[in-house]
């Protein structure tokens, strides 16, 4: 029970409410006593000094004991709780009056406190107690003249037996008990207001403590209600933000598990064919080695070496994309002309648009637009583009290279009058190894890592590569970059 938070959080509070009270009452009651204390002494400061001319004429000769106690008697009635003694010099008891001799347990009384009395100091004045050692009370006194001894004194005892105990005095005073039944109200009150918010406060931690275990048992979508900025609020929006950030590296996780299993399977499919095909061709070479004609044999061997050029473009693309993705390759960044780019890599190009009968042709301003960027990355993705192009594009299509830097970046276009991409694959043609048209035979088109390739280069350059497609009409892929310095005077 002591375990929960609430519950020691109720007990601290509950033993320093108490013990507040318990202190309260305590100083309270002493309080009210030396109060009374104070009052009896103001209103009796001069009843000793009344008392003495009426007891020196019993004192001349011998302490004439029964005539004081007449006199005392006459003067403080019959319920004055005080007690008279006279005092020698040096304060020691010499007779007392009202008081049982066998009561007296101290019989001197110390003088220093009827000194500051008689000097007029501030009361109240507390003097020893002849009838109770060790206690003090309040007093009155006076100088006496004791059988012709000048200087003696005469000592009341003030309120004697009033109030012996604290008890008693509480059980006497009704104002006493009604300000510590009050008290003790307030302290209840206050106890009860106190667990009841303490319950309220330890609500929201406990709703907390819940949302958490629902979370460690795997209810990871479990987030905490925040309803305030308070620690436990703003405790709740730092757990909310973990939980988010957690459910989206698990997410992160699971993705790339499952792109992982996706590539191996994709690679294994992707490399058993050729070495199948290889295989394959070079058994029946080898077996049939006498029989088979020259061309047929020519075309076996063609067929194999063109299934190795294949393996070996595979595992090297795959090779580049690995090194690429795990940032193996820093992009070296250079100021070049990118004019002079386009141009190299179109030219490259146009021996092999020519025998397919395409129109390959550069588009661009005539000047040099420098920028920066890594040179050689950004030829092997520009030559994707271009290779995909005219690879799609049927016989006597046209594929166009644009250069357009009517802002401060220049946009790099790469079109072709294609067969399009459907738009439900648009999405997904920059992820590896996916192809359009998945029936087709591997051995005609790429692995389906040529643009995954181009646009984690352009990645790696803070860029993105864009595409536009319309089904019979053609692809548009664009990227821009930033421009580096004005345009130069004409190329
Ligand atoms: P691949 O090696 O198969 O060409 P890519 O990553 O270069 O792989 O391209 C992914 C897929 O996107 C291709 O299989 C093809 O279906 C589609 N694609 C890419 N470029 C074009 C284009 N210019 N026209 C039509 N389809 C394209």
């Amino acid at each position: 029970m002591l375990n929960s938070f609430y519950a020691k959080l109720s007990a601290l509070f509950l033993v320093l409410i108490v013990g507040l009270g318990v202190l309260l009452a305590t100083f309270g009651v002493r309080a009210a006593r030396q109060y009374a204390d104070e009052v009896e002494q103001k209103l009796n400061r001069t009843l000793a000094e009344e008392m003495v001319p009426r007891f020196e004429p019993h004192l001349k000769d011998s302490i004439d004991t029964g005539a004081i106690e007449a006199t005392i008697q006459d003067m403080t009635g019959i319920n004055r709780r005080i007690e008279i003694y006279l005092l020698e010099r040096d304060g020691a008891l010499k007779a007392s009056f009202a008081v049982p001799d066998a009561s007296i347990e101290q019989r001197r009384v110390d003088l220093a406190p009827v000194r500051r009395f008689m000097e007029g100091d501030e009361l109240p004045i507390f003097g020893d107690d002849p009838m109770a050692a060790g206690t003090e009370k309040p007093f009155s006194a006076a100088h006496i003249e004791i059988m012709g001894q000048a200087g003696c004194y005469l000592y009341v005892i003030l309120g004697s037996e009033q109030y012996a105990s604290v008890a008693s005095m509480v059980g006497e005073s009704y104002i006493l008990q009604t300000a510590l039944w009050g008290l003790g109200l307030i302290v209840l009150v206050t106890a009860g207001v106190g667990l009841l918010l303490f319950r309220r406060l330890t609500k929201r931690l406990r709703a907390m403590q819940d949302v958490v275990a629902d979370f460690e048992a795997g209810a990871f979508g479990r987030r905490v209600d925040v309803a305030s900025n308070d620690e436990i609020g703003r405790l709740g929006t730092c757990f909310n933000r973990m939980a988010d950030n957690l459910e989206e590296t698990m997410e992160e996780l699971r993705q790339a598990d499952r792109m992982r299993r996706e590539l191996v399977a994709n690679v294994s499919h992707d490399l058993r064919s050729p070495i199948a095909s290889i295989q394959g061709y070079l058994e029946t070479v080898s077996m049939k080695d006498g029989d088979l004609p020259p061309e047929e044999r020519q075309r076996y061997v063609t067929t194999a070496l063109r299934n190795t050029k294949r393996l070996n473009t595979l595992v090297n693309e795959l090779f580049e994309l690995s090194k690429l993705e795990t940032k193996q390759i820093e992009p070296t960044i250079e100021s070049f002309s990118i004019v002079d780019l386009v141009q190299d890599v179109v030219m490259q190009y146009e021996p092999q648009a020519e025998a397919q009968g395409i129109d390959l042709r550069a588009e661009m301003p005539e000047r040099h637009v420098r920028v920066e960027a890594d040179i050689g990355l950004l030829e092997r993705a520009l030559s994707n583009l271009i290779d995909n192009a005219l690879h799609y594009t049927p016989d006597g299509g046209d594929v166009r290279v644009r250069l357009d830097n009517a802002s401060a970046e220049v946009c790099v276009e790469v079109s072709d009058t294609g067969p399009g991409i459907p738009e439900d694959d648009l999405p997904h043609i920059f992820e590896r190894f996916y192809r359009v048209d998945k029936s087709r035979d591997r051995d005609k088109g790429g692995a389906g890592l040529g643009l995954a390739i181009a646009k984690t280069i352009l990645e790696l350059h803070g860029r993105t590569l864009e595409v536009e497609s319309t089904v019979g009409e053609g692809t548009v892929f664009r990227f821009r970059l930033p421009v580096e310095a004005p345009s130069g005077p004409e190329a």
